[in-house]
C-alpha cells in the first residue's frame, strides 16, 4: 500500500496523524551461510518494502496492526515475553530498544508490506527495522545505521528466536539505489558496489515451497560449522571462525575433518573466496564471469551444505537453460524459498514467461516471479 493510502486508513483507525517508516526486504546475489560464520555477504535492497505508520500513545501498550497478516494485537510493554506469533518482530524490537536503556511510552502501529513473506527475501528484517525506527521515533531516539542492524539482529536471534546473521538487517537499513552492498560480517565494513542496471535485471523466482526442516537444520548447520574451526585449531591455532581459513589452508587441513563436517566447511571456505572474487569481475564489468560464480554458489550449497530442496534445484536447472541466463543460484537460507538469477536486460520478458511456465508443468505449483531493482534502505516517507 503506499504510503499516503497507509496515512489515510492509520488516521481512519487509530484517529491520529502518524509518522510512517519503510524497510526493504533483501536479495543476496552471493555469500550464502558464510554470516555466521564471520565471512562476506553481497546482497542488494529491494523495491520491496515493509512500512510503518505510528503514533505515540502514553500507556506503554502496543497496538499493532497487520494489513498483510490482516491481525491485531495489544501487547504491554510491562510484560514483554515472547509470544510465538508474527507480533514478536515488533515487539522484539521494543524489548531490545528498552534493553538498550530507553525506556518506551507506547504506541499505535499500521503495518503493511509487499514483501513476500517467508520467501527467503527476509520479510522479517524489514518489519524488524521498520518498526523499529518507528517506535523509536515516539521518543525521539536517534541511533547510528549499524547499531540497528545489531539491534534487529538481536531482536531476531533472542526474542524471536532465530538464530540468524547480520546481513538482513544490515543491508535493510544501508541499500542504495542501483548498488549491492558487499559486507565484512566480521567487522560490519562494507562497500557499496554499483550494479549495471541498464544491462541486466536480476530476477527472483519463489518456488512457493518452504519445507519444515529449515530452522533445525540450520541451527545444524551452524554447530557443524564451528565442529570444524575447533578441529582445524590443531593446525591453525589462530582461527576464530571460518572466515579466518583460506581455501589453500582449508585443502591441507581437511584430512582432519570428517563429513559431513568437511563438506560444511569446504562450503563456507570457498563461498567467501566465491564472493571475493565475483565482486572483482563485476568491477571489471565481466557479467559472465560473476554469473558463473553463481552458479558455483549453488552446486556448492546443493552438494556440500546440502540446504536446497527438489523445487529450488528445479528452478535453478531450468533457468540455466534460458537464453540470456548468466546465473542462477538459491538464495536465502534454503529448504525453498527463493532463487536469484542474473539476466540480460533484453531477455527479461522470455525469460519470466518461460520459466513461469516450465517450473509450473512440472510441480503444479505457479512461481511468484519478481524482477527486482536494487533499491535504498529505510528511512522515513
Ligand atoms: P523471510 O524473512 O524470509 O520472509 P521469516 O520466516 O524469517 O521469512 O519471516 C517471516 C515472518 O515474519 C512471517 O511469518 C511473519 O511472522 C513476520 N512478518 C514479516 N512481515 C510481516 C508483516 N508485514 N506483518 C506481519 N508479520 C510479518
Ligand atoms: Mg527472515
Amino acid at each position: 500500500m503506499p504510503c499516503r493510502s497507509l496515512k489515510k486508513t492509520f488516521v481512519n483507525l487509530f484517529d491520529s496523524e502518524p509518522r510512517i517508516f519503510c524497510a526493504p526486504g533483501r536479495v543476496n546475489l552471493i555469500g550464502e551461510h558464510t554470516d555466521y560464520n564471520d565471512g562476506y555477504v553481497f546482497p542488494m535492497a529491494l523495491a520491496e518494502k515493509t512500512c510503518v505508520a505510528i503514533s505515540p500513545r502514553n500507556d506503554r501498550k502496543l497496538v499493532v496492526q497487520s494489513l498483510r497478516i490482516d491481525d491485531k494485537i495489544e501487547r504491554s510493554l510491562n510484560e514483554l515475553e515472547p509470544r510465538k506469533d508474527w507480533s514478536d518482530y515488533v515487539a522484539g524490537m521494543a524489548w531490545v530498544i528498552e534493553q538498550a536503556g530507553y525506556p518506551l511510552i507506547g504506541a499505535n502501529m499500521l503495518i503493511s508490506s509487499n514483501v513476500p513473506l517467508g520467501a527467503g527475501l527476509s520479510s522479517s528484517a524489514a518489519i524488524e527495522i521498520s518498526s523499529g525506527l518507528a517506535l523509536a521515533s515516539t521518543i525521539g531516539l536517534q541511533v547510528d545505521s549499524k547499531t540497528w542492524a545489531k539491534w534487529g539482529q538481536k531482536a531476531e536471534n533472542q526474542f524471536v528466536g532465530m538464530n540468524c546473521g547480520v546481513m538482513d538487517q544490515f543491508i535493510s537499513i544501508h541499500g542504495k539505489e542501483n548498488h549491492a552492498l558487499f559486507l565484512d560480517c566480521r567487522t560490519l565494513d562494507y562497500q557499496l558496489v554499483p550494479l549495471p542496471a541498464d544491462q541486466i535485471r536480476i530476477i527472483i523466482c519463489n518456488t512457493m515451497v518452504k519445507h519444515e526442516l529449515g530452522a533445525s537444520e540450520y541451527n545444524t548447520r551452524r554447530k557443524e560449522c564451528e565442529n570444524g574451526v575447533e578441529l582445524m585449531k590443531s593446525m591453525y591455532p589462530d582461527i576464530k571462525a571460518l572466515r579466518d581459513v583460506s581455501p589453500e589452508q582449508f585443502y591441507k587441513a581437511e584430512h582432519l575433518l570428517d563429513d559431513p563436517v568437511k563438506k560444511r566447511c569446504r562450503h563456507v571456505v570457498t563461498e567467501d573466496q566465491r564472493v571475493l572474487d565475483s565482486i572483482q569481475a563485476l568491477q571489471q564489468h565481466d557479467l559472465k564471469t560473476f554469473g558463473q560464480f553463481m552458479n558455483a554458489s549453488h552446486d556448492s550449497l546443493r552438494d556440500d551444505y546440502k540446504v536446497s530442496c527438489k523445487e529450488l534445484d528445479l528452478m535453478v536447472d531450468i533457468a540455466r537453460t534460458l537464453d540470456g541466463c548468466l546465473g542462477a543460484r538459491m538464495t536465502g537460507g534454503g529448504f525453498g524459498g527463493s532463487t536469484v538469477n542474473l539476466v540480460l536486460e533484453e531477455f527479461e520478458r522470455d525469460f519470466v514467461a518461460a520459466i513461469k511456465e516450465s517450473y509450473q508443468t512440472t510441480t503444479g505449483i505457479d512461481p511468484q516471479i519478481v524482477v527486482s531493482v536494487p533499491s535504498a534502505g529505510a528511512k522515513e516517507c
